[in-house]
């Protein structure tokens, strides 16, 4: 069968709609109704609202475009789509590249729609795709199962922006996906810097991918991202690697100890798979599931979501302000000349940016 996304018909998709092709990887999505015509915001929400995967698709270009027209619609998208979401479970992964994240995902993946059925989105938080051009998720044949399942949506990393404006846009495009119907959301990161806050600050459970056999497990991997996590699996527990991976899990599982527990009152668990065999995935996904029924029954789920939403809340407002002040007119010509004279010595960095605050301020009729 012809791939949809090579066939004229699906290339019409930019022509026509006027908006920029989606790089949905999925072949059984079908161009949608509205295609032929420029979107208006109640087409977006009523095609997410059927499920329609294409027009999802298009929503979330809409969501990572810089184009302020586009920003605008895709607010209000976001916000008509919010009352419908919120009705999945998060999970976010994360692994240095390597670990193992694409080939386990797709085991993942495959194995929750099985054992759940649902629908299930796999999106990214990737801030160093732009200049390797998608470490993550960017190759679409790396997860050969569900890059053909019917049931899935996969969604690489936004490519352009800070880490806090792509981590913003795969939050928004989790509300989307949600009112679109999709309950199970992973959540991929490379596990080498701060990507994994941010993905932490957006889901229920953060599962962290280790490798064994280095001899030196604990020393590579910061004391910060390991708090973090809900659960530590060892992958590749496979072939004469199984003996490194249980002892990497017991000193895994001695050093958790030394953590102080968990505000959610979960002692993070560590178990041993093998991602590309398929070996130990039902006992990852156990743990999984009984983290989600302590934590709906302690009362921590709704608190950590709540958390979250303020935490973006904080995110949002930071994010616009910074924008603002960096695209003003006149503060984006005085800025070279700020750093250059900051360079060389003429100006205090406290000084500078103390002068151009306070010419945006006074610009912003702000005292
Ligand atoms: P990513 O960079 O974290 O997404 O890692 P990949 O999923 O691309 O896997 C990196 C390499 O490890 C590939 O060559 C995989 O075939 C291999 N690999 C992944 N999972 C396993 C596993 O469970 N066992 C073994 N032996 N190899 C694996």
């Amino acid at each position: 069968m012809e791939h949809p996304e090579n066939s004229e018909e699906y290339k019409g998709l930019t022509v026509n709609s006027g908006v920029q092709q989606p790089s949905i990887v999925n072949p059984y999505l079908q161009r949608g109704r509205f295609a032929r015509r420029r979107l208006t915001a109640a087409d977006y929400v009523e095609g997410i609202l059927h499920g329609d995967v294409s027009i999802l698709g298009q929503a979330v270009t809409l969501v990572e475009s810089t184009v302020p027209e586009h920003q605008a619609i895709a607010q209000e998208v976001i916000e008509r789509c919010l009352p419908h979401s919120g009705q999945s479970i998060r999970i976010g992964i994360s692994g240095v590249p390597g670990a193992g994240k694409s080939t386990s995902i797709d085991e993942f993946g495959i194995h929750v729609l099985q054992r759940t059925g649902g629908k299930l989105a796999v999106l990214a938080i990737d801030p160093s795709s732009e200049k390797t051009k998608g470490s993550i998720l960017g190759d679409k044949t790396r997860m050969e199962k569900l890059s053909v399942h019917p049931d899935s949506f996969i969604r690489p990393s936004p490519s352009a922006g800070s880490l806090g404006g792509v981590a913003r846009k795969t939050r928004e495009t989790i509300i989307l996906c949600e009112a679109a119907g999709f309950d199970k959301i992973f959540v991929e990161t490379v596990g080498v810097g701060q990507s994994e806050t941010a993905c932490h600050s957006m889901v229920d459970f953060f599962l962290l991918i280790q490798l064994a056999g280095t001899g030196d497990e604990l020393q590579g991997i910061k004391r910060g991202i390991m708090e973090m996590a809900d659960g530590i699996v060892i992958n590749k527990c496979d072939g004469e690697n199984v003996e490194p991976c249980q002892l990497a899990a017991r000193q895994f599982r001695n050093a958790l100890h030394l953590f102080p527990m968990p505000e959610s009152g979960w002692l993070p668990k560590v178990l041993c798979y093998s991602g590309f065999y398929g070996l130990g995935i039902t006992e990852v996904w156990d743990m999984i599931y009984e983290y989600m029924d302590f934590v709906k029954k302690n009362g921590y789920f709704e608190y950590r979501r709540a958390q979250q939403a303020k935490y973006w809340m904080y995110e949002s407002i930071n994010e616009q302000l910074r924008n603002s002040f960096y695209h003003h007119p006149t503060i984006s010509t005085l800025l070279p000349q700020a750093e250059q004279s900051v360079l060389a010595g003429q100006q205090t960095s406290f000084i500078a940016a103390k002068r151009l605050l306070d010419t945006y301020f006074e610009l912003k009729g702000i005292k």
